[in-house]
C-alpha cells in the first residue's frame, strides 16, 4: 500500500521497541512512543475540528513532537503546513491566509501576536522542549476514532518552495508522491533498519522533513536528531552516526574543521548532499580527507527528489546522477519544450513520476502553466544529460544571462573564477544594462589577504572565456548572501546591483 503510515504500522507490528529518534541529551523514543505521541497529536488535532481535507500549519523549532505532529497530520488525514522559522509576522500571516488552516502551531512567544487574526483559525504552541499548549490538550485522555484509510491521492502536505526566485508556491503533494519518494530513496541509498541517520537539518523543508524522516521510516531505522547544525557538534556525533545528509555548506564547514579526518568517519557509510549545488572541489576536498565520495542528488519541494548519483558506481563531482528509478527525466528546449534527445544539449530540466506533486496551492493557472500536455512538469532548472544518462544542472532558468542576445551559463563563468587563485567562491548574474540588455556580473568571496581584484580576475579570464561571456564588472563581497538551505540568492544580488550600469 503506498501510504506512509504503511511503513510506521509494518515496525510497529514487528519491533515496536526499536529505536526511532534519540537526542544527544539523551532522551530515545522507540518506534511505539512515537506511535502513540503522534496518536495523541492527532487526538488534540481532532478535538480542534480538525477534519479530512484540512491544513494544519506549524512554524515551531525543531523538535521531536514537531516530526509527530506531522505524522499526527496523517494520522487524522490533514495536510501538514511546515513554515520556515525565520519568517517574520507578516509573512506568517501571508502563508496563514494563504493555506487558511483549521490550526495553525506556533512558538509561544508568537501567540501575543496573532490575536488579531481570524476567529476561524485555532492557535496552539509548542516550544522547542515540546511543550506549549497542543502538548497539553494532547495529554487529555480522549479517544475519538482516527478516520479510516485514506485515499492515496489525498494531500498530505503543503509545502512551500523556498521562495529564492520569488514569491513561495504552495506544492501540494500526495500521500503516495511522499510513500513513492521514500521507498524509491530508502532503496537507492541501501538503507537498513541498522542505520542511524544523523540529522541536523531544519524540518520545514523538503530535504530534512520528507527526504530525511520518511526515508529512516521507511527502512525502520533510526535517526539522531540534533536541533541545528554545528561543525564541532556533528563531529563529535558522527560516530554514533552511519548515514548523513546534509546542504552543501555543512561540508564547507566540516571541511574548516582540523579534526575531520578518515577516523572521525570512522562508521560512516554515506554522506548525501542536496538543496543547492555542491562544488565539485568540496566534493574532492571532502574525498582527500575522508575517503568519502559525497552523494549528491537533485530534487524540489514540487517533486520531492528526481536524481541521484549512484551508491555503487561512479559519483560525479558536478553532476546530480541519473534519474531515480521511477522518474523520468528529459532535457526540452524552454521557448517550444520540444525535446533535446542529443546528449549534453543544456535546455529545461522536465520531470514525470509518482513523485511529482498535483499543483500548487489555489494557482490553477501557475499550475497548467508549469506542466506539458504529456504530463511533465517543468522544474525551471536547466542542465543537460551527459552520455552515461547523468544529469548535470547548469542553474535557474530566472539566472540564466542574456547580454547581447547572448546565453551565458552563470555556472561556466563561475567555475572559472572559483579556479584562480585566491578565490573562496562567486557568484554571477545578470544585471540591467543600457547597451546589452544585462551585463554579465560576478561578486566574489575571496580568501583573506588575497591579492586578487577586478583587473586580475578580468585579465585571467580574457584567455579562457569568449569575450561576451567576460564580466563586465567584478566586485568584491565578504560572503554571498544565502538562505537556511544554503542557496545563495541571486535575487538580492540583482536588487542590489540593480543601477550598477546605469
Ligand atoms: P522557489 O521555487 O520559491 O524560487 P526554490 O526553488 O529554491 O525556491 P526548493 O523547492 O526548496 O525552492 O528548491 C528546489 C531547487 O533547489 C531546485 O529547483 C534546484 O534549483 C535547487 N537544487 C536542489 N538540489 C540541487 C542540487 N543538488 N544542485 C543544484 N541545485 C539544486
Ligand atoms: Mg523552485
Amino acid at each position: 500500500p503506498l501510504d506512509p503510515l504503511h511503513w510506521l504500522d509494518r515496525v510497529l507490528q514487528h519491533e515496536p521497541g526499536r529505536p526511532f529518534l534519540t537526542t544527544p541529551g539523551g532522551r530515545t523514543l522507540t518506534y511505539g512512543d512515537f506511535d502513540s505521541l503522534s496518536s495523541r497529536l492527532g487526538q488534540a488535532l481532532l478535538k480542534r475540528g480538525v477534519e479530512v481535507g484540512d491544513r494544519v500549519t506549524a512554524q515551531v523549532d525543531k523538535s521531536p513532537e514537531a516530526v509527530a505532529l506531522y505524522i499526527a497530520c496523517l494520522k487524522v488525514g490533514a495536510a501538514f503546513v511546515p513554515l520556515n522559522t525565520a519568517y517574520t509576522l507578516v509573512e506568517l500571516e501571508y502563508f496563514l491566509g494563504d493555506a487558511q488552516p483549521r490550526v495553525a502551531v506556533v512558538r509561544p512567544q508568537t501567540l501575543a501576536d496573532v490575536t488579531h487574526l481570524p476567529a476561524s483559525i485555532q492557535f496552539e504552541t509548542l516550544d522547542s522542549t515540546g511543550g506549549g499548549s497542543l502538548m497539553d490538550l494532547a495529554a487529555q485522555p480522549e479517544n475519538a476514532s482516527l478516520p479510516a484509510a485514506i485515499a492515496p491521492s489525498a494531500l498530505a502536505a503543503l509545502l512551500y518552495t523556498s521562495g529564492t526566485t520569488g514569491r513561495s508556491k504552495g506544492a501540494m503533494l500526495t500521500r503516495s508522491n511522499l510513500a513513492s519518494n521514500a521507498v524509491t530513496l530508502a532503496s537507492a541509498w541501501r538503507f537498513t533498519e541498522r542505520d542511524v541517520l544523523l540529522h541536523a537539518l531544519p524540518i520545514f523543508h523538503v530535504h530534512g522533513l520528507f527526504v530525511a524522516v520518511n526515508t529512516v521510516m521507511a527502512s525502520g531505522s533510526s535517526m539522531l536528531f540534533l536541533p541545528q547544525f554545528d561543525a564541532a557538534e556533528i563531529l563529535r556525533q558522527l560516530s554514533q552516526a552511519t548515514v548523513m545528509m546534509g546542504v552543501p555548506t555543512f561540508y564547507t564547514r566540516l571541511l574548516q574543521q582540523p579534526s575531520l579526518g578518515r577516523d572521525a568517519v570512522r562508521g560512516m557509510r554515506l554522506f548525501v548532499s542536496g538543496s543547492a549545488p555542491l562544488l565539485p572541489e568540496t566534493h574532492r576536498e571532502f574525498h582527500e580527507r575522508t575517503g568519502h565520495a559525497i552523494l549528491e542528488r537533485y530534487g524540489m519541494s514540487e517533486t520531492l527528489m528526481n536524481t541521484s548519483n549512484p551508491y555503487e558506481g561512479e559519483r560525479i563531482p558536478g553532476s546530480v546522477g541519473p534519474a531515480l528509478p521511477g522518474v523520468e527525466v528529459r532535457i526540452t528546449n524552454p521557448e517550444d519544450g520540444v525535446p533535446l534527445d542529443a546528449s549534453d544539449t543544456i535546455g529545461m530540466i522536465e520531470v514525470r513520476g509518482p513523485n511529482v506533486f498535483s499543483g500548487y496551492w489555489r494557482m490553477p493557472e501557475k499550475t497548467a502553466a508549469e506542466f506539458r500536455a504529456d504530463g511533465f512538469f517543468i522544474t525551471g532548472d536547466l542542465g543537460r544529460i551527459d552520455s552515461r544518462g547523468y544529469v548535470h544542472i547548469v542553474g535557474r532558468g530566472k539566472d540564466l544571462v542574456i547580454t547581447g542576445g547572448y546565453n551565458v551559463y552563470p555556472i561556466e563563468v563561475e567555475a572559472e573564477i572559483d579556479a584562480l587563485p585566491g578565490v573562496v567562491e562567486s557568484a554571477v548574474i545578470g544585471v540591467p544594462h543600457p547597451d546589452f540588455g544585462e551585463g554579465v556580473t560576478a561578486v566574489v568571496v575571496t580568501k583573506p589577504g588575497a591579492a586578487v581584484d577586478e583587473d586580475s580576475v578580468r585579465k585571467a579570464l580574457q584567455s579562457r572565456l569568449a569575450k561576451f561571456k567576460l564580466p563586465k564588472r567584478v566586485l568584491f563581497v565578504t560572503e554571498l548572501p544565502r538562505n537556511t538551505m544554503g542557496k545563495v540568492q541571486k535575487n538580492v544580488l540583482r536588487d542590489t546591483y540593480r543601477g550598477l550600469y546605469g
